[in-house]
């Protein structure tokens, strides 16, 4: 089969045969105990011992699945909390406010991150406000946009319109949250694994303490610019090998949040949210909190994250500043507190999102999913989704459906 078919071919299955549920009103009823969540698992598997490498989204997804159709798991995660690269920071801010420093919008045909936030109660508003000026600067001139106009263009070329973006209300965070009510006693934080060594009927998963977490199967969750970190034995595939070793490109992206003790633009009838040519996109996510103090965003992607990568904090909040007196005059003399965090100084992370060249898609991103005898991968990187929400939890549960078929390859 040649890679572009191949590429093909696994882009159908992943569609097609995934075995993925999602339930409409005109659904039949469910039929399993667990069947009743977006992406429940088809099918009775025996139940297996399973360590999910990676607490991000698409590794509670799979866990919260797995473990609802029986299966016996344990979530190894690296950080001191749950979500990977969904974040949504409440420090060093006050008064409740709160910021998206990764995961923010969902479009409105993301039906995974949809339907799990709504199974689990989670509240959506939109995105972007329909009231208010929306601002433009580019070529030194600020030109501002009457939100029916701005809402009806789309923030990039094939994106849905700025209208049909939404968000989870008191943060992205809680859908991770959510799904981790159920797996309190499954994960363990602060573990970053540092081996995995399978033979013909188990495999042994090591962390940094020492400590050994047996298992029959293993879903390797974890971003490839950091997959480096864990070694195999034996080792990986060779189009794993390479994509591990810079055969395999993350998009750099960074923000840098500014907490306004006033929110003086609205004297101007702004809404917070702008463009400029730098370029960058600019947020309001406080919009919509009744409150006085605001926090404005800068969100910086490709060169221009990798260039205010370079500065030191202070900085990166002074540059922003700059820019942002031709847009919100005053600004400066209404600062509380900036903050700044960059996706590929993330120890974790080490990038925003699989962005890979067609070359390194076709050469080694299609192979990126396929088991290695009894261990798994999954993660946004898997998936046609990258750099989306979607892209976890859609890898997530057609890994976890995989485990559950239990189709294994002997070494
Ligand atoms: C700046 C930015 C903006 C984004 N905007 C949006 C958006 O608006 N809408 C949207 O839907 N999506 C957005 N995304 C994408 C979304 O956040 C991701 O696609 C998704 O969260 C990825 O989930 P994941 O499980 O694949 O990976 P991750 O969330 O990275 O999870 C992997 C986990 O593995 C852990 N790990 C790594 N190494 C080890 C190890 N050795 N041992 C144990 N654990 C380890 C990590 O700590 C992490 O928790 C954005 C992302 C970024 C960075």
């Amino acid at each position: 089969m040649s890679k572009i078919n191949r590429r093909e071919f696994l882009r159908q299955s992943l569609l097609a045969t995934a075995g993925i549920t999602f339930f409409s009103c005109e659904d039949d009823p469910p039929t399993e105990p667990w069947d009743d969540s977006p992406g429940a698992l088809q099918g009775i598997g025996s139940p297996t011992k399973i360590v999910i490498i990676g607490a991000g989204l698409s590794g509670l997804v799979a866990g919260f699945e797995l473990k609802r159709a029986g299966h016996d798991i344990t979530i190894l995660e690296a950080r001191d909390r749950v979500g990977g690269r969904v974040l949504t920071l409440r420090e060093p801010f006050s008064d409740g406010l709160i910021a998206e420093a990764g995961a923010a919008r969902i479009p409105y045909n993301h039906d995974l991150t949809l339907g799990y936030a709504d199974y689990f109660g989670l509240k959506i508003d939109s995105f972007y406000p329909d009231e208010g000026l929306y601002a433009d600067y580019s070529g030194g001139v600020r030109t501002l946009i009457p939100p029916e106009e701005f809402l009806e263009d789309q923030p990039w070329s094939g994106s849905v319109l700025h209208s049909e973006y939404s968000k989870i209300i008191g943060g992205s965070d809680q859908l991770p949250k959510a799904f981790t009510e159920s797996l309190m006693e499954e994960i363990y934080l602060n573990n970053p694994v540092k081996s995995i060594e399978q033979s013909q009927h188990k495999v042994i998963v090591k962390v940094m303490d020492n400590t050994e977490f047996p298992a029959k199967k293993v879903l390797c969750t974890v971003p490839i610019p950091v997959l480096k970190n864990i070694t195999f034995n034996p080792p990986l595939s060779p189009e794993k090998i390479a994509a591990i070793s810079g055969g395999y490109d993350y998009a750099p992206a960074s923000r840098v949040f500014i907490q306004l003790n006033d929110r003086f633009w609205e004297n101007e009838g702004l809404n917070g949210f702008a463009n400029t040519d730098w370029p960058e996109e600019i947020w309001h996510p406080s919009w919509n909190r009744g409150k006085q103090k605001g926090i404005l965003l800068s969100y910086l992607r490709s060169n221009r994250a990798l260039e205010n990568d370079q500065l030191s904090e202070i900085n990166r909040i002074g540059q922003v500043l700059n820019r942002w007196e031709n847009i919100f005059p005053g600004i400066q003399s209404h600062v509380d507190v900036g903050h700044s965090i960059s996706w590929m100084d993330e120890k974790w992370s080490r990038g925003a999102w699989a962005s890979p060249t067609q070359e390194q898609d076709e050469l080694v991103g299609s192979y990126l999913g396929d088991p290695e005898g009894r261990i798994h991968f999954a993660g946004e990187h898997i998936s046609e989704f990258h750099g989306w929400m979607q892209g976890a939890l859609f890898s997530g549960l057609r890994a976890a459906q995989e485990i559950h078929n239990g189709n294994d390859i002997i070494v």
